[in-house]
């Protein structure tokens, strides 16, 4: 079904920003390191099903996701793409993720003896890639000769299929990363004397990708700088953002001073104000914290954000913004330019990190896909599965 927009408050994804960036990480890393593009936490926001094709078509290899249903909404669409599973798989649903032809991650020779076993009594050869932990200290083998030779023993196994093995960075600094890095070079030149070559090394996220180009290894991890969030190191390489979160005007009243705003009324007009009400609230991914810190772009200005953020709508201050009438656009954040916020610049006032904001966008906000600047489609989750 064709969709139509019904709601004022949506996000605007730039399919060609996307497809950009995933170019920008190409230049950056050459021809012979793969992409693992994450698209984990709905592509971080910006819809997994509706982003992977700008993706895959201009280069990435791989969608790695975290869970194993995360793989299997890419899946029912897409029966080509490649789809790795970064995150734990508990072993009652190992079977289900390699019917559906889903790369995994293990850490155990447990998993993969129950896999090589999955693999004769379906006729498919399982895919998967050896976690290894070098400190982060989050999922993965310990860095110890035992692991090794267990991973050695996994690898040769008959029946299921080594794509790679991975590691993932603590980004403490630059000699932290370096040895976690060269354990896990280590371990895999030992593991690779004990077995065969592995096709997939990879240890790099978007901020090690764009800092360390020596550790590339056979692939990189980058999520946040497919969707443009620039990391620490500006400049390095250029991305644009992708997402822009807008609304409209709802009403626009008058209040005396002394009147107040919102719950509490934590916010109260030291003179006569002019308020306007957007249909935008925490239950859409705006952060509630933002109350009383907020601003939004309307008429090329900045308004604040008053009051208490409600579950559906907030208020903002339009006294100082000549000529606005209800309607009018407002956006809450874009790319930075024209007097808006970008999505750093919220993160930052929300005290929280970049990804937080962009993946914390709900279900309830329509998506709208932006192909060569004009709509290319309108995703509203509650609508349609589509
Ligand atoms: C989320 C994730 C990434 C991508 O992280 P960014 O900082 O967004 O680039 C890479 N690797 C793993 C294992 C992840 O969980």
């Amino acid at each position: 079904m064709e969709q139509k927009l019904l709601r004022d408050t949506f996000v605007e994804i730039n399919l060609d920003n996307i497809k950009y960036n995933i170019n920008q990480i190409r230049q950056h890393i050459g021809d012979n390191v793969a992409i693992a593009a994450v698209v984990k936490a709905n592509g971080y926001g910006h819809g997994a099903i509706d982003i992977a094709p700008a993706i895959i078509e201009s280069g990435g290899d791989i969608l790695a996701v975290a869970t194993l249903t995360e793989g299997l909404e890419l899946r029912n669409r897409y029966h080509n793409y490649e789809i790795l599973i970064m995150g734990y798989t508990p072993d009652e649903y190992l079977e289900f993720a390699v019917k559906n032809n889903l790369a995994l991650t293990i850490f155990s020779l447990n998993q993969a003896n129950i896999l090589n076993e999955i693999a004769k009594s379906s006729n498919k050869t399982p895919r998967v890639h050896i976690k290894y932990n070098t400190g982060f200290n989050r999922l993965g083998y310990k860095d110890s000769n035992k692991s090794i030779q267990e991973i050695a023993t996994i690898i040769n196994l008959k029946n299921i299929q080594v794509e790679g093995i991975f590691s993932h960075l603590a980004l403490k600094n630059r000699n932290e990363d370096k040895i976690q890095y060269d354990k896990f070079v280590s371990a895999i030149k030992k593991i690779e004397t004990k077995s065969k070559p592995i096709k997939y090394k990879h240890i790099c996220d978007s901020i090690s990708t764009v800092l360390y180009p020596e550790f590339h290894l056979s692939m990189v991890r980058p999520g946040a700088i497919v969707y443009g969030l620039e990391s620490e190191e500006k400049g390095i390489i250029d991305v644009k953002p992708a997402m822009t979160f807008k609304t409209k005007l709802s009403q626009i009243k008058e209040i005396e001073t002394d009147e107040g705003i919102s719950y509490g009324y934590r916010w109260r007009a030291k003179k006569r104000s002019l308020i306007g009400t957007i249909p935008v609230g925490y239950a859409d991914g705006y952060p509630r914290n933002l109350y009383q810190k907020g601003i939004v772009t309307v008429k090329g200005k900045k308004a604040p954000i008053i009051g208490v953020i409600c579950m559906d709508q907030c208020m903002i201050d339009l006294t100082d913004i000549d000529g606005v009438k209800e309607n009018d656009e407002v956006t809450l954040f874009s790319d930075g330019l024209n007097n808006t916020l970008s999505v750093e610049e919220i993160a930052t006032l929300a005290k929280t990190n970049k990804n937080d904001i962009i993946s914390g966008i709900t279900r309830r906000t329509p998506r709208v896909y932006m192909k060569n600047n004009v709509v290319f489609k309108i995703k509203d989750y509650l609508l349609s599965n589509d």
